[in-house]
Formats: C-alpha cells, structure tokens, sequence
C-alpha cells in the first residue's frame, strides 16, 4: 500500500462504492488508462525531486482509482500529495497510452474541495477563493485592484513594501507575490484601445457595444476573436496590446467581445470546477459568433483552459458552444504562423553589445507545449527576426515552478524548479528569454532580478515587436 492512504471500511471489497459521488468526478476510463508503464516519473518534478511513488504521475493516478474503487477515503497525507502536483501535464507529453492526467487531477481536485475541504486551510485559502471567487471574474474589479496596486507600489506604501520592516511583518505568500508583481500602468495606459495609436496604416479601430473591433488595411485573412485574459490585461497590457497589432499587421480582422470573462484555470486548478463551469458557459458565448475563425490567446494557461471548455461543460446545456470554443481557440504563435507576418522591417541591436547578434533563448510554458502541443511556431517566428540568434534552454519544457498559485502555495518546490530553471539561463547566458504566458514570466523575472541574472524575461510578442515595430519604435532588446 502507498504511504499516505488509508484503508477506507470498504477495502477490498470488490463492490465498494466509489468515494466519488456523481457530480464531476474522473471517468472510471480515463482512470484505466494508466498502464503502469511508469515512463512518467522521470519527467515528473515532483518525482524527480522528492523520489516517492505518491508524488509520481502513477502514484497520484494509483491514489485517484483508489478513491474512485472505494478502497481508500482521503486523509491528509493523500490530499497533500495530489496537492504538490504542479499541474504541468509534462507526464501527459511522455505517456504512450494517451492518460488524460490533468483532466483527472482538476476533477478530483474538485471532489476533494467541495467535499472533503481540500488540502490547505486558514487565512490564505480563504483570500484566494473568496479573490477567484469576486475578484478575478469581473474585470473592473480587476482594473480597481490593479490601481490598488500600482499605489502600493509607489510613495509612502511602496517605501513600506520594501523596508526591512514589511520583510518581518508581512507574510511569506504576501511579499513574494509583492516582488513578483510588475510595474502596474496607469489606468489609461491599460486599455486595449490603446493599440489603435499604434496600428499599421490604414488599419483601424471601431467601437461597438458587444465588442471592440480591429480592421486591417486590406482585405481580412481571417477573423479572429482576442481573448485577453485577465492577468495579461491588468500586468501585461502593453503585450496585449501588442498581440493585437501584430494580429491586424498580419492580417486579421480581430473582434474583442466586452463579455468575455476569465478563463477559469486558477479556479479549475484550485478545485472550483462549478466557478469554472460558469465562466467557461459566459466566454462559449461570447465567442460563440461561427464568424470568428479563431479565438486567439497570448496566454498559455488561458488557452489550455479554453482547449478543456468542451470537457467541463460536456453534460451542459452550453455544451456545443463550449465544443466550438475549444476547437476554434489557438495560441497566437499559431495564428501568426499559419496568417503571416510580412517581411520584418526593422533588424533589433542588442542592448549589451551593438556589434553582436541578439541572443534569445526560448521556455516552453508547460500549458503551451504539454498543454496545447505547441512548441514549433514560436520558435519559427523568432527565427523570422533579423540577425537574432534563437538558442533552446536545457530542458526548455520542465517546468519553472510558477504553475498558477503553486509558487506562493508551495514556495520551496516552487523554489527548487525556478533555481533548475534559472541555472539553465545562466549556462546559455541569453539577452531576452522568451515565455508565452504571463504566470512564467513574472515566476521567472522575480527569480532573475534576486540572481542578478542580466537576462529579461520577456513575451513573444515583446520579441517580436522588435522586428516588426509600430511606426517610430526603438528596435533596441
Ligand atoms: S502534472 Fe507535472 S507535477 Fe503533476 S504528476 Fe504530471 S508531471 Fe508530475
Ligand atoms: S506513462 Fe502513462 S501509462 Fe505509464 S505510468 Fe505514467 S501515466 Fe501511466
């Protein structure tokens, strides 16, 4: 028997009840697919570093079926070890037979929040759900905390933030996710609409009730609908923004409906699987117009979130807009690919070294390459820069430790994969490293800024905002 599970009064009994219920658990197939082959557990981060079956791919799966055979009840000891998954579905990329790992993890993770309290407790899982719950669905909320947040990073309060003093009265969750958070933009720099300033000419933005629109010069290649996300549109605005641009540069006409709402990822990670359901039915119908070819995310998470709305919502009345939704959504890296960027306009200088070529080093975001499968057109577009050298990290798909809320949930695991990480970008030494989502970058840029690693973290779109600058830009990394 594991470590960690207990027998539950039903042991062995070949018709235990499952100790699921019937609201949302993992399918007794998804679970039997895991042949035990155990080609998982090297490239789990967990495995690798703890060394233990139950914080392998094929433990947490052991434990799942146990729960779902009823031969085992949830104890502690089981809960932490579903816990400390990062969630990054490296183990999914290497399986042979296919297992539906994250699937499974989100729908048990579910049961075990609603049913059984799930794995932490006190102050700081209350903040988060009560923030997943109020906070992160609703976008003026968002834009209200992010003002809240750029006044504490600046005057008396910032001074505060990073005194010695707030060092020994604030909690550890609290000052990490203070060091993490960029420099927040002023309200008015932060909407969208400002990516009508810088639009190629003739292009232009219109504003109707349902949704922001931007038309290209020239006839549309194709329509695609902008998913903001709700952390690149409140830390990332200028990268958003720039998505945009690049998007009707290359060819498209880009609708962004104003009801759209969060993806649903962090909830869906942290066991809120009927606030995810809900906000998966709200954006299946803002996206739903069929004349939407796309729906385009610069965000890793958030797509790999939308790629499951079919899954979540599929006993729902929602169901066929939530199918099309996750069959029409795209990384941007794909749709600049598969459209086309024109000829890039300008070569970009290296900050370091004006004289040498501009070093760029490229992280898969586990949501983007194990997640989604995309690992090719990033790195194709990348290449597209003139006179830009595009090395790979090491491992370049292991995980950095940010995983949604797990590096302020699991600081020291968190901790031991950004290190790993990191040691990987001192050994290349890039200029940029480049990440599609925004959870790696600010895990990644936090960790570089302590090391005083001279490399940036930057996004895609960062990078290629370089060789494809709006009128008048500096091509300067
Ligand atoms: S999702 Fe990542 S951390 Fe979790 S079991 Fe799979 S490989 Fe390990
Ligand atoms: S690689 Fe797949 S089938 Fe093999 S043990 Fe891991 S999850 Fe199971």
């Amino acid at each position: 028997m594991l470590r960690g599970v207990s027998p539950s009064p039903l042991a062995g009994t070949p018709t235990s009840r499952p100790w699921f219920d019937a609201e949302d658990p993992p399918s007794r197939r998804d679970l039997n697919t895991c042949i035990h082959c155990g080609l998982c557990l090297t490239a789990c981060p967990t495995y690798r570093e703890l060394k233990i079956e139950p914080d392998s791919p094929r433990g947490r799966i052991y434990l799942m079926r146990g729960l779902n055979e009823g031969r085992i009840a949830p104890t502690p000891e089981l809960v932490e070890h579903l816990d400390n998954c990062l969630g990054c579905r490296a183990c999914e990329t290497v399986c042979p037979a296919g297992v539906p790992y994250g699937r499974m993890l989100e729908e048990t993770r579910g049961q075990l929040s609603r049913r059984a309290g799930g794995g932490s407790s006190g102050l700081m899982r209350a903040l988060g759900e009560a923030a997943l719950r109020s906070l992160v669905p609703d976008r003026d909320r968002m834009q209200v905390a992010a003002s809240l947040m750029r006044l504490g990073q600046r005057g008396p309060i910032g001074a505060f933030m990073r005194s010695g003093a707030a060092q020994r009265l604030l909690p550890a969750f609290a000052r990490r996710g203070f060091a993490m958070t960029p420099e927040i933009a002023p309200r008015r720099e932060r909407a969208l609409e400002v990516a009508a300033r810088r639009l190629p000419q003739g292009a232009r933005m219109e504003e109707r009730d349902a949704a922001l629109v931007f038309i290209p010069a020239g006839p549309a290649q194709a329509t695609v609908g902008f998913f903001t996300s709700c952390v690149m549109d409140v830390m990332f605005p200028r990268v958003n923004q720039e998505a945009v641009r690049l998007l009707v540069l290359a060819g498209c006409r880009v609708e962004v409906p104003r009801a759209q709402t969060c993806c649903g990822a962090l909830h869906a990670h942290s066991g809120l699987r009927r606030e995810a359901r809900a906000l998966a039915r709200r954006n299946a119908a803002a996206f739903a117009p069929e004349a939407l070819d796309f729906v385009v995310t610069d965000s890793a998470g958030c797509g790999a979130a939308l790629h499951e709305a079919g899954h979540l919502l599929h006993d729902d009345e929602a169901a066929d807009a939530a199918r099309s939704l996750a069959a029409r959504t795209r990384d941007l890296a794909q749709v600049l690919a598969a459209v086309g960027l024109p000829e890039p306009t300008a070569t970009p200088r290296s900050r370091r070294d004006p004289g040498r070529a501009l070093r760029i080093a490229y992280h898969d975001p586990c949501h983007l390459a194990h997640g989604q499968g995309v690992r090719g057109e990033p790195r194709a577009l990348l290449r597209r820069i003139p006179g830009a050298q595009v090395v790979d990290l090491p491992d370049s798909d292991w995980c950095c430790g940010s995983a949604g809320v797990y590096n302020l949930t699991h600081p020291a695991m968190a901790e031991s994969q950004l290190q790993h990480k990191l040691d990987t970008v001192a050994a290349v030494d890039p200029e940029l490293v480049v990440a599609s989502n925004p959870g790696c970058l600010l895990h990644m840029a936090r960790g570089a800024r302590e090391r005083g690693l001279a490399a940036r973290m930057v996004h895609l779109v960062e990078a290629l905002a370089l060789a494809w600058p709006a009128p008048g830009e500096d091509t300067h990394a």
